[in-house]
């Protein structure tokens, strides 16, 4: 393993070095993900922009207004644990980031590689998909666009990034007023830390004051090569009361589920394992 590194510490040096380098470039934050491939594949010759040093607000904080949280792609893992906001408002994305690797990893971990390694067992990632986040793009002319997360990934390790395009942040929509909020996430793995998920559920269900639900977000991960978005489960709930489903529509809500699930057996466990396992996390989540 060979490769040069440069540190830009501001935004003008960062789109430099990302039109100096053209293509031949790999962006590097904690590193947690990419010395591992870059081991793996035995790179050559690659330029590394390492982020660690980048002192730009858009990248290291977490902001909101009264429409949406900014949360910049440095953000590490542990930061979104300890955000009391995120806590309150999106229980699902804070218990994802307490939920990745270790404390140490979690400490370095940020959300912009959780998002851009594009990993179907990514955590973070998983949980901002059921949040229906947006992702901020910035390309080295300066101009940004915007990205849903849905659209984002495009199959494992694969993104709708451009080649001379960074992450900048992801954008949260603030839950709607008055609301009661269940939202969480449920990981089930071989073991309880430092291990990859065998399969993930992200849900964030938004209900009113007669507990009328009104908004769904529902994820999976590590059961397809991508994070799915279980659209038609989402619309199944829209309506109903949240505290008196019948058994058969918390089964009928776990069967649409998983329709977005196509497994495959592999180390950790069978496809027939995530499956049951899928179906019956899908269920307890309904459980009040
Ligand atoms: C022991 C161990 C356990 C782990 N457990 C878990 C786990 O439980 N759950 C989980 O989800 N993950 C886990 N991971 C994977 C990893 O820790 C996470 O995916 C982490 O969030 C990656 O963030 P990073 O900052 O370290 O990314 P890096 O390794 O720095 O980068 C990852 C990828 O994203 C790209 N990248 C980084 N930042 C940007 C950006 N701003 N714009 C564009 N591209 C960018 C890099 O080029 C690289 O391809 C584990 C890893 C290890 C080593």
């Amino acid at each position: 393993m060979e490769f040069d590194i440069v540190t830009p510490t501001t935004k003008s040096e960062l789109l430099k070095a990302i039109k100096t380098n053209k293509n031949n470039f790999r962006f590097g934050a904690g590193y947690t993900d990419l010395i591992l491939e870059l081991k793996k594949k035995n790179v050559l010759n690659v330029t590394v922009i390492n982020l660690a040093q980048l002192n730009d607000k858009k990248f290291n904080s977490i902001e909101r207004n009264l429409k949406f949280i900014r949360i910049g792609a440095l953000v590490t893992a542990s930061s979104i644990v300890n955000d009391k906001f995120i806590e309150k408002n999106f229980p699902v994305l804070q218990q994802a980031a307490n939920n990745l690797a270790s404390a140490q990893i979690r400490q370095v971990a940020t959300i912009g590689g959780n998002i851009c390694t594009a990993s179907p067992s990514g955590d973070i990632a998983c949980a901002l998909v059921a949040l229906k986040a947006k992702c901020e793009l910035l390309s080295s002319t300066g101009k940004t666009r915007t990205v849903s997360i849905l659209e984002f990934f495009l199959g494992p390790r694969k993104t709708a990034m451009k080649k001379d395009e960074i992450l900048s942040s992801v954008l949260i929509s603030l839950n709607e007023k008055n609301i009661n909020i269940h939202s969480g996430f449920i990981k089930v793995g071989t073991r309880r830390s430092m291990e990859c998920s065998v399969v993930s559920l992200a849900y964030h269900i938004q209900s009113d004051k007669k507990n009328l639900i009104t908004n769904v977000g529902i994820a999976i991960g590590s059961v397809a090569p991508t994070i799915r978005f279980a659209e038609n489960a989402c619309g199944f709930l829209i309506g109903k009361k949240a505290s008196s489903l019948a058994r058969g529509e918390k089964e009928e809500f776990a069967e649409k589920v998983l329709k977005y699930a196509s497994p495959i057996s592999d180390i950790r466990a069978t496809a027939w394992y995530r499956k049951e396992a899928l179906f019956n996390i899908c269920k307890s989540i309904l459980e009040n």
